[in-house]
């Protein structure tokens, strides 16, 4: 099983963050071999569209395609972004990428900038990353300019660019690529209509390119070793490794990056089971967004994009929270029902009052005052979100009401017969 040999490659020698470290493992060959070589932007989208890498935010979209979208006038100014602001309930990956390799990071941004033709670029974090994350990634930006990796003429080059780290204010929302760039022009965080899209309207009305963290460091070690070796180390329309944050009721909660299309049996051995000798009950496998699956079908599953759709859920950010048989389901749902509702941004109407709503539902329900005909409330508004709103939120909110009931009703009439 392949293990940690993409974003975590550092992981296990001293200082796993520092410049020497990254060096050693061949770090800003890639980007120096492009500049020595005046490599084509062409030629690098094309071997990223090779390699079948798919954003590792939670769209999963191709990136090479993406960064195809950028357009090709070098004098139009433009940005790179890098979305750091990991707020989904049960993913911790980004974290421990820029903890343990800013430096794959910042390289892979830095080869966004040159194919994209962007002068300047913004790393943005979550709040809550202010102390280590933010302070790792600080040092490590102030290596790469001593080192001549960013900044005027970078390695005796043509190219220049600048990059910043910027820290957001914890709100969930700013995670949406253009509600971060509102809060980047130092506006609320209110996510904007679609279309325009970013590569044509971002950051201050610029032509804006805008990856996951995850996604920015798998572009070096691509360039590096070839995409056929990315693409081959998961499956075929599912290139690569994924970092998998598994979390919930198993023995070893951790971050585990391995190949897509990873059993979830063997994800599942990897964090030690579940926990004090319980059975499973189910698994919601990407963050607590993505709907929920129970036991028989998440053991059936591989972890890729493909076949988690094809089972009812999404891989999302790959944040897989395990639930053991003790699991109140109501409870759990209610619980995330309510973390979308405080962070409904309050624009659009079905989002603003539909999540309230879902929450006073299963709230009551829990209390022990619910009737049998908040079920068809619960599916009722849960469907009128979904798909009428401007930004993913609202789906965020529908999507584990809808599934929680389809597998799970019995327990929410259980809760209401009582
Ligand atoms: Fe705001 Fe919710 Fe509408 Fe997104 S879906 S813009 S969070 S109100």
């Amino acid at each position: 099983m392949i293990y940690n040999q993409v974003c975590y490659r550092t992981l296990g020698r001293d200082n796993p963050s520092s410049l020497q470290v990254y060096q050693q493992l061949g770090g800003y060959s890639v980007i120096k071999k492009i500049l020595d070589e005046k490599r084509t932007a062409e030629s690098i989208i094309e071997e990223l569209k090779r390699s079948n890498l798919r954003g590792r935010g939670g769209a999963g979209f191709p990136t090479g395609l993406k960064w195809s979208f950028m357009p090709i006038h070098r004098s139009v100014e433009k940005y790179v972004l890098c979305n750091s602001d990991e707020s989904e309930p049960g993913a911790c990956k980004d974290r421990d990428i820029l903890r343990f390799n800013p430096h794959q990071v910042i390289e892979g941004i830095i080869i966004a900038a040159y194919v994209t033709g962007a002068k300047v670029g913004y790393n943005y974090m979550r709040g809550e990353f202010e102390k280590e994350p933010y302070q790792r990634m600080e040092k490590a930006l102030h290596e790469a300019y001593q080192a001549g990796f960013l900044g005027e003429n970078i390695l005796g080059s043509t190219f220049s660019f600048d990059l910043h780290n910027v820290l957001g204010a914890g709100s969930y929302v700013c995670g949406e690529e253009t509600a971060l760039m509102e809060s980047l022009e130092g506006k609320k965080g209110l996510p904007r209509f679609k279309p325009p899209f970013p590569a044509n309207f971002g950051l201050y009305g610029c032509p804006t390119n805008i990856n996951n963290t995850e996604t920015y460091a798998s572009v070096p070690v691509i360039l590096q070793q070839g995409s056929d070796w990315f693409s081959k180390l998961g499956k075929p329309n599912n290139g690569g490794t994924k970092i998998f944050s598994v979390s919930g009721h198993v023995n070893r909660p951790g971050n585990y990056e391995l190949s897509l299309g990873v059993s979830f049996k063997d994800l599942l051995n990897l964090a030690g089971g579940v926990w004090k000798n319980r059975a499973l009950k189910a698994v919601i496998p990407g963050g607590s967004s993505t709907p929920i699956l129970p036991k028989d079908i998440i053991l059936e599953c591989t972890m890729d994009y493909d076949n988690l759709a094809k089972a009812g859920s999404l891989l999302g950010s790959g944040s897989v929270i395990v639930l053991d048989e003790t699991t109140d389901m109501p409870a759990l749902l209610e619980r995330i029902s309510l973390f979308y509702y405080r962070e409904s941004c309050g624009q659009c109407s079905p989002c603003r009052e539909g999540t309230g709503w879902l929450w006073r539902i299963l709230n009551r329900i829990n209390k022990g005052e619910g009737k049998l005909e908040d079920l068809a409330e619960l599916d009722r508004v849960a469907s009128n979100i979904a798909g009428r709103t401007i930004c993913a939120l609202g789906d965020a909110a529908s999507m584990p009401v809808r599934s929680f009931l389809k597998h799970y009703r019995d327990e929410f009439e259980q809760k209401i017969r009582i």
